[in-house]
Order: C-alpha cells, then sequence, then structure tokens
C-alpha cells in the first residue's frame, strides 16, 4: 500500500475513533487504555534510564499527583476490581498504585509496573499528558477540526528529540476554557478513563502473570527480545478481558480507549528495533484478533500494518523533524496548515488558493497525485505552501515576464519549478529535483 493510502488511513482512523466514542455509551466514566510504552519499559532495569523530556512545571504535576492518585484507586475499586476472579483479587489484595511526578523511565508515557513488585506506577507527568490530549481530541472533533495537528505534535515530541516540549494545550492551541464545553468534557472524560482502565489493567496483567524483568539495553538478544513481546501480548489480553469483562456489566465502557492508547502508543514508541520495548506490529496484530468490537478491531489491524511499513515509518519521521510548531494550529479537515492570504488583489494569478494535480515521474511511468496550493504574492515576490497529503511543503520565487520561477522544499527534498498562468484562474508548469525545472514532473492547478 502506498504511504499516502496508509497516512491518509490513519488520519481516518482518528476520526472514526473520536466519532465513535460519541455514540450513546451508557453513562460510566471512560476507560483509558494505557500506553504499551509503559508497559514493555515496566519491568526494565534501573540502570537504564532514559532521558526524561520535561512537558509541565513542578508546580501543575504536584497539583496533579494528588488528584490522580485518587482517580486511579477509584478506576481499580470500581471497575477493575469488581470484575475480577477470586484468585486474581487474592494475588490483587496488597497491589499499590504510585504516582511520582515524573517516571524513571519513558517519559511522557512512564506507565510500568517496577520489577517483582506488586505496584503499578503511573507518573503524574504521564497521566497529565494523556489527560490534555484526550482534551484536544474532544475539542478539536467537537469544533470541527482535524485531529492531524494532534498526530502530527506526538510524532514531533518522539522525533525532534528535545529536552522541553510544549505541552499538548499550548501546542495544539486549544483555548483554555475547552472543558467548559459539556460536551468536550464528556467525550475527553470518556475516552480518559478508558484508556487508564486499559493501562492499568495491563500492568496487573504482569503483576498476575509474575512477569520478570529484562537485562539492560545493550545485553537484549533475541530470545530475550522475544520473551518480551511475549509477555507484552499477555498483559495485553488481560487488559482486553477485563474491558470485555467491564463491558458485560454493561457499564458502559467503550473499547475506544485501547485504540487511542495505541494511537499515541504508536508514534511515540515507532522504534522498530533496538528498542527494549518496541510496539510490536505483531503485538498490535494479537490486540486486533482478541479485540471484539469489529470496527475497533480492523483499525488496529491497519495499524499494525502501517507500523510494519518502513517507507512510512520514514516518511512519518521525517516529516515530524521538518515540522514547524506553527503548522499545529487548529484546522478545518482538509485545509492547508496556513489560511489563505484574502486581503487583496486575489484575483491575480499566484495570489490564493489553488488546487489539482502534479505528475511525478517514476522511471518509465508517471504517477499522478492531487495537491493543494497556498500562494502570498507581494509584487514580483511568491511565497507558498503546497500538501499532497504528507505533510506541507515549501516554494518561494519570483515572477518574470508573467513566469513564475520557483525554489521547493519538502522535508530534505528540493528543487526548482516553475508555472505559467493560463486563463483568469489556471496556472500548468514543471517541477524538477535540486538544479532541475523539469525533471520530477508537471502540475497543473486550478483557482478554487
Ligand atoms: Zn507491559
Amino acid at each position: 500500500m502506498n504511504i499516502r493510502v496508509l497516512y491518509s488511513l490513519f488520519i481516518t482512523a482518528f476520526i472514526l475513533i473520536i466519532s465513535s466514542c460519541q455514540n450513546p455509551v451508557k453513562n460510566m466514566p471512560t476507560v483509558m487504555p494505557s500506553a504499551d510504552k509503559s508497559t514493555m519499559e515496566n519491568n526494565a532495569s534501573v540502570n537504564e534510564q532514559d532521558k526524561t523530556v520535561k512537558i509541565y512545571d513542578k508546580k501543575t504535576l504536584l497539583n496533579w499527583k494528588e488528584r490522580y492518585s485518587q482517580s486511579n484507586s477509584r478506576i481499580f475499586r470500581q471497575l477493575i476490581k469488581p470484575v475480577l476472579t477470586p484468585n486474581e483479587r487474592n494475588q490483587l489484595t496488597n497491589v499499590q498504585f504510585d504516582v511520582p511526578e515524573l517516571g524513571k523511565f519513558n517519559e511522557p508515557m512512564a506507565f510500568y509496573r517496577p520489577d517483582g513488585k506488586s505496584k503499578v506506577v503511573m507518573s503524574a507527568q504521564s497521566l497529565k499528558f494523556l489527560d490534555d490530549l484526550c482534551t484536544a481530541y474532544a475539542w478539536l472533533h467537537i469544533n470541527g477540526y482535524s485531529p492531524e495537528t494532534l498526530i502530527d505534535y506526538i510524532a514531533m515530541l518522539r522525533y525532534k528529540n528535545l529536552d522541553e516540549f510544549p505541552t499538548p494545550l499550548d501546542a495544539l492551541q486549544i483555548p483554555k476554557d475547552a472543558l467548559e464545553d459539556t460536551k468536550v468534557d464528556n467525550l475527553a472524560l470518556k475516552i480518559f478513563t478508558s484508556a487508564r482502565t486499559f493501562i492499568l489493567a495491563h500492568e496487573l496483567g504482569h503483576i498476575l502473570h509474575n512477569h520478570i524483568g529484562h537485562a539492560p539495553k545493550e545485553k537484549i538478544g533475541e530470545k530475550e527480545k522475544k520473551r518480551i513481546r511475549k509477555q507484552e501480548i499477555e498483559a495485553d489480553q488481560f487488559a482486553l478481558d477485563i474491558l470485555d469483562r467491564i463491558r458485560t456489566l454493561e457499564l458502559g465502557i467503550t473499547p475506544i480507549g485501547t485504540l487511542f492508547f495505541f494511537q499515541i502508543n504508536s508514534h511515540l514508541n515507532w522504534d522498530n528495533h533496538n528498542s527494549t520495548h518496541p510496539l510490536s506490529s505483531e503485538r498490535l496484530q494479537a490486540v486486533a484478533n482478541k479485540e471484539k468490537d469489529t470496527m475497533i478491531s480492523s483499525w488496529l489491524k491497519e495499524l499494525a500494518e502501517l507500523l510494519a511499513d518502513k517507507e512510512s515509518q520514514q516518511s512519518i519521521q521525517l516529516a515530524a523533524q521538518y515540522r514547524d510548531f506553527d503548522t499545529l494550529a487548529p484546522r478545518q479537515r482538509g485545509e492547508l496548515p496556513f489560511a489563505p492570504d484574502r486581503r487583496e488583489n486575489i484575483s491575480q494569478p499566484f495570489q490564493g488558493s489553488y488546487s489539482g494535480n502534479y505528475t511525478r515521474f517514476v522511471f518509465n511511468e508517471s504517477e499522478v497525485l492531487s495537491v493543494e496550493v497556498n500562494f502570498q504574492r507581494n509584487g514580483s515576490k511568491v511565497t507558498g505552501r503546497f500538501n499532497f497529503g504528507l505533510g506541507d511543503g515549501i516554494i518561494s520565487g519570483d515572477i518574470e515576464d508573467k513566469i513564475l520561477y520557483f525554489d521547493w522544499r519538502w522535508y530534505n527534498k528540493e528543487g526548482m519549478g516553475e508555472l505559467k498562468p493560463f486563463g483568469d484562474n489556471q496556472l500548468k508548469g514543471t517541477w524538477g529535483y535540486r538544479s532541475s525545472y523539469d525533471d520530477g514532473g508537471e502540475w497543473e492547478l486550478r483557482r478554487k
């Protein structure tokens, strides 16, 4: 499957996830699935600390620490405990829930069980991060904006490799009073609770299965990796089973949280090798096979496919590394990262929004893709952004004798091109790589 198709499937998955969250589901707090990441890390040895990315200040974390501690216990007591078998309940009699400000590894998805202990750690920063992502999703969705910016944000967090990172709500420009809209508040809470229940149950699964920790990163061989993957799958199966039992009680827990968790995790934990806790495609397949909700199951399968596709992973990585934070402003579905310039002279060529096709020469064949372009013209100077479904590229150039000669850049690729006006509303031309104007293909645009 080509990258673009996969990527748009991914976006669609998010839209569907969120829409399906709004199906009437009895009155119950949402259950949230926890990050796999944490699960994989949960047995990591102490000397294998990751660099901790800082998203929230200490004061914020101290504020939330207590609240999350209480809600963790509540989720365990009210949702999970009632569906445990007597035997499971026995084994978990002394289980403890710890909410440190920061986790020892895997921030901001630090959910784990310290090796050999009957304890589940969920850091305040990680819970706040998940909480805010749920708020952001809910607000974007209810207000008709694309969830694409949120996916971009998560990928940037993973690939920009910064020590400090803006919070989801700041970076995505979500209004401070977002939760005052009860629709947003309800949806956000539903996803958050559902994802947390999944995560908590996953860690409890590790405890019940007496899973053991793994060696430091550098010592992990194939056999060890296999064992870790098996443990993750067992813990997932237990978590899904718990969600299933809760559902039979008709408490209104949705399976959405599981998917939400894996979506976030798949972008944050993307490394396919040399990672002690890869979110393997195999693991996702196992979750998909066990999941009884057919729609969720099929999206999990799509995600597993995306995860196994190296080309897609590279594209997402490149896009994340080159993207600026100002492209994360809320936008309508299908809209480009920047609104068109509507100031003046919108009728002159190379000003405003165009859409059309571009042809890409690949060996002896050509592939046609649709593209959208926003131009901003100032005299004979023109800048613009184009998008063909895989992040945005930039062009800048000059008009000479009515023809626009420009340079373009898309992630790490660049080149040149030219465009000529035809009639009132059309532009046609060619583009090429590096110093060529025409070895890449052709393009044709019409004013929107
Ligand atoms: Zn795990």
